[in-house]
């Protein structure tokens, strides 16, 4: 019974992430779960982030890709701790595979841990890592159609970046519907509208994030 299978695969990671969870808050680390599709920023977006959070926290990253080191070595070139998690065939980050490398992480030196998952709209949302929150990076240019088609990743985030707004005036995007539609399927979404270009919208996410990490 496929159903059984996948319902026993989750419960095992949710006991993973629920240890995750508990060495992260011996650390004192606020750790957020960073999805979306291919391309619509993660990378850029955690680089903002840090750029304008530093100083006031100290951070650390975890990359992961199915293949390839080039997002790790951007944040590296910032100063920032960073391990990168190379997948291989899976389409997502799972608890161990974070657990693996947290006692190379130095978590105790933290306050907020960034966890990039690998570009997919669809089953990282689905497999708890540990995180506190998760958030979702949808960029406009990818179609006002995406809440509706793909409901869990809106259901289980905490705030959605909209990326790519200075693009706005170039594309068919509504972006009235888009935020309709993921208000509609999770009322309590923070939602922000930023350029990972132009920097537009970062402080605003910047600052809500730090009062949540505090
Ligand atoms: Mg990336
Ligand atoms: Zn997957």
């Amino acid at each position: 019974m496929k159903v059984t299978v996948v319902t026993r695969i989750l419960e095992a990671n949710d006991r993973i992430a629920a240890e995750n969870r508990k060495i992260f808050d011996e650390a004192g680390v606020y750790v957020i779960n960073v999805m979306s599709a291919p391309g619509a920023g993660k990378t850029s977006l955690i680089e903002r982030t840090i750029k304008e959070l530093n100083g006031k926290i100290k951070i650390g990253v975890i990359e992961g890709d199915i293949a390839g080191t080039d997002d790790a070595q951007r944040i590296e070139s910032l100063g920032i701790p960073v391990i990168q998690i190379n997948t291989g065939s899976a389409c997502h980050l799972d608890a161990n595979m974070i657990n693996e490398v947290l006692p190379d992480m130095p978590l105790k030196d933290m306050d907020l841990l960034i966890i990039e998952n690998v570009g997919n709209l669809v089953c990282p949302a689905e497999f708890k890592v540990g995180e506190n929150i998760k958030v979702m990076l949808l960029s406009i240019a990818e179609g006002d159609d995406k809440p509706l088609k793909y409901p869990l990743m809106f259901q289980e985030s905490s705030a959605l970046l909209l990326n790519k707004i200075d693009l706005l005036p170039y594309t068919n995007a509504d972006l009235g519907k888009m935020k309709r539609d993921s208000l509609s399927l999770n009322s309590s979404l923070k939602i922000f509208d930023v350029s990972c270009k132009t920097g537009e919208g970062i402080r605003e996410w910047a600052d809500w994030l730090h009062s949540q990490v505090k």
